[in-house]
């Protein structure tokens, strides 16, 4: 059966303050249940890429200017950021971004506030998010005090809480240890699996992202300049040696 294209971006630019053209006709696809990566240098525009499909370029004076963004058959592009949510959308913002004076369990409600079911589906949930991540149930204090990986646990646990039909998650390794980033990485793989919560992964740290996505795109100055299935792109020449650290 023919795979179903759950997003597709179709050449889209990007603007910020009417004038900076940060996306120059970029264009993916992200089949349902599949992991795909965005890979590329800093600056490229990876960010601006996530955010430009969630809507949360309006809230940074950016744009969509010309192009098309295609969720489940509908076009998404400019939208407000809570109606991309409803939609089954939801951005793991880079840096985390938790609520540093509230606990675990009130920040993971918050990944809640768009659903309408009760209290106890979201009891359910929550107990949902402490089966992958069993660290953060022994956390009772305040979300600041947990550590950098605990934290992205955290923010990955508060977009499940949305039951969000596609996670937009914005380097997940940053800031953590080696060992870390492997811990957070076979979570997502497990949690993808077992739930079909399709992803969109920007990583800087391609070795990672590619053990675990089906499909990578790679960015560089706002283009897509490659794509391939993982294996393609895992024994691709100047990808080993540009981004896999030459060998
Ligand atoms: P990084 O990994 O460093 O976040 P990235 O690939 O995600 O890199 P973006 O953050 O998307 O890159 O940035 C792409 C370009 O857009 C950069 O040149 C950046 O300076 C510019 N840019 C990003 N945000 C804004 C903004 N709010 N206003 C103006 N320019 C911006």
């Amino acid at each position: 059966a023919p795979e179903e294209i759950l997003l597709s971006v179709n050449n889209i630019e990007v603007v910020y303050d009417d004038v900076i053209l940060v996306l120059r006709g970029v264009s993916l696809d992200v089949p349902k249940g599949k992991i795909v990566t965005l890979l590329g240098p800093n600056g490229a525009g990876k960010s601006t890429t996530l955010k430009a499909i969630s809507g949360l370029l309006g809230t940074e004076d950016g744009e969509v200017t010309r192009g098309t963004i295609t969720f489940m058959g509908e076009e998404i592009a400019n939208r407000a950021p809570e109606e991309i949510v409803r939609r089954g959308i939801f951005q793991v913002m880079e840096g985390r971004r938790i609520i540093e004076d509230m606990t675990v369990i009130e920040n993971l409600r918050l990944g809640a506030f768009t659903r309408k079911d009760g209290g106890a589906a979201i009891r359910d949930d929550i107990e949902k998010v402490f089966h992958y991540f069993p660290r953060l149930k022994e956390r009772t204090g305040l979300a600041g005090y947990l550590s950098g990986g605990e934290q992205q646990m955290l923010a990955i646990g508060r977009a499940m809480m949305a039951r969000p039909k596609m996670i937009l998650l914005d380097e997940p390794s940053m800031g953590l240890s080696p060992l870390l980033v492997k811990e957070v990485f076979a979570i997502i793989e497990t949690l993808c699996a077992d739930t079909g919560i399709t992803m969109l992964l920007v990583e800087q740290n391609a070795r990672m992202a590619l053990k675990i996505a089906q499909f990578g795109y790679i960015m560089e100055s706002g283009k897509i300049v490659l794509d391939g299935p993982k294996d393609d792109l895992v024994n691709n020449e100047d990808v080993k040696e540009f981004y896999l650290g030459g060998d």
